[in-house]
């Protein structure tokens, strides 16, 4: 800490600068001035969000490493970019650093971050630093660039649209539910303990996929990412466009982990699927003339896309056609809610 102190506000702002390395060509002015400067292209819209975490409310530090947090921070960022169908530019960090906390865990931090804007083109353009009375606190701006006739919002799902989902959600609610309890009261191997914990941990935006839907010529119609859990989420998009929807039990993608773990440790697979949260897979509706034409333009790409159910006309309704046929009714606040508890 003592060296926290020694570098102070300012010191410590080089420093955090200093791991950066990706330049953006699209600024002209970054860290060091009052604001950072930048320019778009014609034909675009320029698309922001922003998401705040805070210790113990989104995250633990005994569960994770200062560089996957770092990585993870940035990584939800563009996890809302992507869900636009746009490609994201410059981000901006807000942290509230407390006095327990460690150069080297800042330094970690900052690597990480800078992993992540390398990877994706992404320069951290800003940002303010304060000091935090007890837990660390991190916000996120990010900024992106979409072709305006390329822009994906909820509203656009219309009844008799396909449903489609990329990636096996459901990992990442059972990782953090391992992470948070006694290891070794679970069964099954460390290998795929490993797997679902990763995918809590570090979450792999669909940046390219959301790319390939904006390139296709499949008509997407909505799209969203799960972050509070593949129903809620749902929810979002048939509010947002007053539509229902149906999913299919049998047609939900179930990872060989999830399958493995949920059966040998007597948990509901189906459950970590419909409601786990932060899986930050791509939930989105397209025409569904076009289903097989996506279908067939994902065959060969690393993360699957699976069609999952339709759009329906009744207003804020969302079913499961259960394996036994039966139809059962699914509610908005399964999956996490801040102001309510956690399922599963
Ligand atoms: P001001 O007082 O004008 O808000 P600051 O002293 O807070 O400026 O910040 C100085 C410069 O450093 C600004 O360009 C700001 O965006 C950047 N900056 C501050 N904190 C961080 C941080 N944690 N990470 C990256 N850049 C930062
Ligand atoms: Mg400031």
């Amino acid at each position: 800490m003592a060296d926290l102190k020694k570098l102070g506000e300012f010191g410590l702002i080089d420093r955090f600068h200093s791991h950066l390395k990706y330049r953006s060509p699209k600024l002209k002015l970054g860290i060091g001035d009052d604001c950072a400067v930048y320019s778009s292209k014609a034909g675009t819209y320029e698309i922001v969000s922003t998401d705040a975490l805070i210790e113990t409310v989104h995250f633990d530090l005994k569960l994770t490493t200062p560089r996957l947090l770092g990585r993870k921070a940035l990584a939800v960022n563009i996890s809302d970019i992507a869900a636009m169908g746009g490609v994201p530019r410059l981000a901006f960090i807000a942290i509230g650093i407390p006095n327990s906390l460690s150069l080297k865990f800042l330094d970690d931090f900052y690597k990480g971050i800078n992993r992540i804007c390398v990877e994706h083109k992404i320069e951290l353009a800003g940002g303010d630093t304060v000091a935090s009375p007890k837990h660390l606190f991190i916000n996120i701006t990010i900024i992106g660039e979409v072709a305006k006739n390329k822009l994906m919002t909820r509203s656009g799902a219309r009844p008799g649209d396909s449903i489609f989902v990329t990636g096996t959600p459901g990992e990442s609610a059972l990782g953090l539910k391992l992470l948070a309890s006694k290891r070794k009261k679970w069964k099954g191997s460390e290998r795929l303990k490993k797997q679902v914990i990763r995918s809590h941990l570090d979450p792999v935006p669909r940046l390219t996929e959301s790319q390939l839907l904006a390139k296709s010529k499949a008509r997407v119609t909505s799209m969203i990412d799960i972050s509070d859990g593949l129903v809620q989420d749902l929810f979002h998009i048939c509010e947002a466009a007053k539509v229902g929807a149906v999913l299919n039990e049998e047609w939900l993608p179930k990872s060989p982990a999830l399958r493995r773990l949920t059966s040998v440790n007597n948990l509901n697979l189906i459950d970590f699927v419909l409601a786990g949260g932060e899986d930050y897979e791509l939930l989105f509706t397209l025409k569904n003339e076009d289903a097989r034409k996506i279908s067939r333009q994902f065959e060969h790409a690393k993360t699957p896309v699976t069609r999952i159910g339709e759009i329906t006309s009744q207003s804020g309704k969302v079913v499961l056609q259960k394996e036994n046929g039966k139809i059962e009714p699914l509610q908005k606040n399964m999956g996490f809610n801040h102001f309510r508890s956690r399922t599963p």
